[in-house]
């Protein structure tokens, strides 16, 4: 049996049964990683010796008699935007290529609380600024699909890591799709929560008002797992909400009956891809049969999302990536001779070039004089589409989409075209926008064999019915049993 392959809750029933053990479960997983890593480049630091003791120590705890929890013994892999104590936290930048955290992000506290291993930190793009993972300051990481394809961004090391059994489970951090969109292009479940379910206390920030930690997962069980252990109030992010949080594996069923599916008008565009058109329309269908009924809706402002969120996030960017100096972590550059030349070169050596774009951009956005005409204005339209969304849920109880226009896309097809590369998030950036949670499901694959992804947008906080109704369609379809041939 190769246990890599298997998913966290059947790793699980073999850990309580006593089947297998912590320790045999990280070393098949480690033994993955050294077959297949060279090909796919999905992490930035890997975890050998230390994960082996840790699950050798969780091992005879269990001897011991102590209670074995849904996490115990299973290896986790964390983009490496998360803060980990006493292990390298770059973001995938030159910039932080020396930055070790004293202290763990929240989510990473919590799921190692609830007994999982960290085995290493995933690839992602610079800073989380990209939907390719080609922005990585280190290399790409290539989709376990095609090797000549990106896994999507920018939390690509974890998709693709998931996808090719080098983890059981990841955690990415989705802004405009950072999640769902490398989800889908690697044929597996991703998750972004909505805005304040899960903690931003040490993931480093990139729009913090967008920005939100969520699971990669193989299946929708596993993300209902991984949710609940990272959910939950914590003082020390102000904009965490101080709300219960569901038993999301508990509500799981594998009915639809009932349940009304809007599916907006605005998300069929030209120019996307027939095989991802005809797959969601397929699910659509099979939904119906299942029970649920299916509604058109509008959500009539989408087509200024896209350059509503690259004012905003940008604006917000900039603001967060002053702290880079030079001055108390992080990259210096050697050849400076006095304070102000430290400063400009380190951050003009430091930072990659879609980095520098960004601050460029949301620095001008909020100068003087422009940020009523920028910043003012893409704050008043983030409203309208919010707004959007709130009357679509009048009638629905979720809304579904595809997660992107196409399946995976070539490396370098779009890396000298920043526009085009924007546009592959033009299904996820809404939802950030609205600060909605939405996952990402298998839902067939395309002529050349490449996963696609569908999209399940829920209410503020309604998680539980986005899970249900992916749940309940998986059970239903073969699309996330099916692995990438490597
Ligand atoms: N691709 C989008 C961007 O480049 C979204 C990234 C993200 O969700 N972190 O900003």
């Amino acid at each position: 049996m190769d246990l890599w392959n298997l998913t966290l809750f059947q790793l699980h029933e073999l850990i309580k049964k006593r089947e297998v053990s912590c320790k045999e479960v990280v070393e098949a997983v480690l033994e993955r990683i050294g077959s297949i890593e060279e090909k796919i480049k999905a992490f930035i630091t890997i975890r050998g010796e230390d994960a082996i003791n840790e699950a050798k120590e969780l091992d005879q705890r269990i001897s011991r008699g102590e209670e074995i929890r849904l996490l115990t013994g299973i290896p986790i892999s964390i983009k490496d935007i998360f803060c980990t104590e006493g292990i390298l936290t770059t973001c995938a930048s030159k910039i932080l290529s020396n930055f070790i955290p004293p202290y763990n992000a929240t989510v990473v506290e919590r799921l190692k609380a609830e007994g999982a291993i960290i085995i290493g930190k995933n690839n992602m793009d610079e800073f989380a600024m990209g939907s390719s993972t080609e922005n990585s300051a280190f290399y790409p990481t290539r989709n376990p699909w095609d090797l000549k394809r990106v896994p999507g961004g920018s939390s690509g090391g974890s998709a693709a890591a998931v996808a090719a059994g080098e983890s059981i489970a990841s955690i990415g951090t989705d802004t405009g799709g950072s999640i769902r969109q490398p989800a889908g292009l690697c044929g597996v479940v991703g998750m972004k929560p909505t805005y304040g379910r899960v903690s931003r206390y040490g993931m480093i920030a990139f729009a913090s008002s967008l920005d939100q930690g969520g699971p990669i997962t193989k299946d929708v069980r596993d993300c209902a797992i991984m949710l609940k252990a990272i959910s939950g109030y914590d003082p020390r992010d102000s904009t965490s909400v101080n709300i219960p949080v569901p038993d999301y594996p508990d509500i799981l069923t594998d009915s639809v009956k009932g349940k009304i599916i809007g599916v907006p008008r605005e998300y069929f565009i030209k120019g996307m891809d027939e095989d991802v058109e005809v797959s969601v329309r397929n699910a659509l269908r099979l939904l119906e049969k299942m029970g649920a009924v299916i509604e058109e809706v509008s959500i009539p402002h989408t087509e200024y999302a896209i350059p509503v969120y690259y004012i905003i996030a940008t604006a917000e960017a900039s603001s967060n990536l002053a702290r880079y100096d030079g001055v108390k972590y992080g990259y210096r550059s050697p050849y400076a001779k006095d304070l102000l030349e430290m400063y400009m070169r380190s951050r003009a050596e430091g930072f990659g070039t879609e980095v520098k774009r960004r601050i460029m951009l949301g620095t001008y956005a909020l100068s003087a004089g422009y940020y009523e005409a920028y910043y003012r204005k893409a704050q008043q339209v983030r409203t309208l589409i919010r707004e959007d969304f709130s009357k679509a849920f009048n009638t629905c109880h979720c809304l579904i989409t595809p997660t992107s226009p196409t399946p995976a896309f070539l490396l370098g097809e779009k890396i000298d075209d920043p526009l085009k590369m924007y546009l592959s998030d033009i299904f996820t950036i809404s939802v950030n926008l609205a600060g909605l949670p939405a996952i990402s499901i298998p839902c067939g694959f395309s002529r050349e064999g490449l996963p696609i992804g569908m999209q399940i947008i829920g209410k503020p906080f309604d998680e539980s019915t986005v899970l249900q109704v992916a749940y309940a369609y998986e059970t239903h379809t073969p699309w996330n049993k099916i692995r990438p041939k490597l």
